[in-house]
């Protein structure tokens, strides 16, 4: 069996979503790509094994290194994202890490979003600083806040767009405009949009990271993460951290996400249509008091949207009337909209993040941080549209009836997975 997997040529993106990674057929003409459920792989000969680990020969050698199966998913988001190679890592966080850790060191200055994923901002704050890092978290809504920021030993820009839950959207080709003039590494973190609607590497940024838990898998089934880099430097350097850092992938979920990947496109396209007629339907609902989709003329980047993204993605936030307790009124009510942390997924999941995900942090603190107590987050999923607006239109009525019973969570035993 042929090991050595051929790159599909650029076509379009549903194409290369369908098709990239795909495997030479064995003598058994398999369309799926096998589940190379192996730990290690047999050596012809010694010296065939002694080429191989020095780099030249192709071919496997032990799963933390490569293996196929993984390796089919490591080029199918490369070729999404236009890179040179992905490297699969066994969750989003991971892909985080490794790239903090592999490309910051001793005095090393890093510029973040001040509305990163949380725990990407407690990675930066609580331990890369432990080796010496420092970090700066400006709003990247404003480029110009970025360039600010910069010191001489700054080494990094690590932001996301669309952010989490403020839907405001960061100017990618600004921050790779600002990256370049500086020298200096742009990271994004593109898993609220996902390859098929925004390509950071074409926009100016070195390394892209996905969390494929969310969009890419997109049936909340499996998690995982990928680090597409647009030079073979990058890569290479990546790549040896992992192997030795050990956050690589295992075959059977690598399978189980190219599977989920082939139909993002499709996908895609149903949520987003769905999120569109949802966001005006919202803006129109007497008990909510403001919409954030980046579809919505009104969306402060509107235009920056517009010119960076392909399509205004599955993501919203909106506000609802009687601020923290009409937020747990609808989450208590939604009954086909479902409440849960993550997003997408076929299914829609609806959040509060001032009473669940952040609960914990000083009501001020989350002002500031624009998390507001009347904003809901909404990942919208496949379902009927008109199930989901009535599903809404339903729990949003309720709102004001009578008190929800709800009782805050203690700082000690909040469990803070999403940051700001
Ligand atoms: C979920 C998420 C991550 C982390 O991914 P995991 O697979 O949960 O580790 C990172 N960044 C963003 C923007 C996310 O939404």
């Amino acid at each position: 069996m042929k090991t050595d997997r051929k790159k599909t040529p650029a076509m379009g993106k549903a194409t290369r979503a369908i098709h990239a990674g795909a495997a030479e057929h064995s003598a058994y003409g398999e369309i799926s790509v096998p589940i190379f459920q192996s730990s290690t792989f047999v050596f012809p000969n010694a010296a065939d094994g002694a080429a191989r680990f020095a780099g030249e020969q192709p071919g496997y050698i032990y799963t933390r290194i490569g293996n196929p199966t993984v390796h089919a998913l490591e080029e199918n988001l490369a070729t999404l994202e236009g890179g040179v190679a992905g490297i699969a890592t066994a969750t989003g966080m991971a892909a985080v890490g490794t790239v903090f850790i592999a490309l910051l060191g001793q005095g090393d200055h890093v510029v973040a979003g001040n509305c990163i994923y949380g725990p990407s901002r407690v990675m930066l704050e609580k331990e890369m600083s432990r080796f010496g890092v420092r970090s700066t978290f400006i709003d990247s809504s404003d480029a110009a806040n970025i360039e600010k920021a910069l010191r001489p030993e700054t080494r990094m820009i690590f932001v996301e767009s669309p952010m989490n839950p403020s839907m405001a959207i960061t100017d990618l080709g600004a921050a790779g405009e600002i990256a370049a003039r500086h020298k200096v590494l742009l990271v994004v973190d593109n898993t609220f949009a996902s390859p098929y609607l925004q390509r950071p590497l074409e926009l100016g940024a070195h390394i892209v990271i996905n969390s494929l838990t969310k969009f890419i898998n997109g049936h909340s089934d499996v998690v995982g993460g990928m680090i597409v880099s647009g030079s073979g430097q990058t890569h290479t350097r990546l790549k040896k951290v992992v192997t030795t850092f050990g956050g690589t992938m295992d075959p059977h979920q690598a399978w189980l996400i190219l599977r989920g990947v082939r139909t993002l496109p499709l996908r895609i396209e149903r949520a987003q249509e769905n999120a569109m007629k949802l966001a005006r339907f919202l803006k129109s609902h007497s008990k909510v008091t403001w919409v954030r989709y980046p579809g919505l003329p009104d969306h402060p980047q509107h235009e920056i949207a517009k010119k960076q993204m392909d399509g205004f993605g599955t993501m919203m936030s909106f506000g609802v009337k009687n601020g923290l307790e009409g937020g747990i009124t609808v989450m208590n009510h939604v009954r086909l909209i479902k409440l849960a942390v993550s997003l997408g997924g076929v299914e829609s999941l609806i959040e509060h993040p001032a009473s669940m995900t952040h609960a914990s942090i000083p009501k001020e603190e989350r002002r500031e941080a624009g998390i507001l107590d009347e904003l809901v987050r909404f990942s919208v999923g496949c379902e009927d549209f008109e199930d989901l607006r009535d599903d809404l239109d339903r729990a949003l009525k309720e709102i004001g009836r009578r008190k929800p019973p709800f009782r805050p969570p203690s700082e000690e035993e909040h469990l803070a997975m999403e940051g700001c």
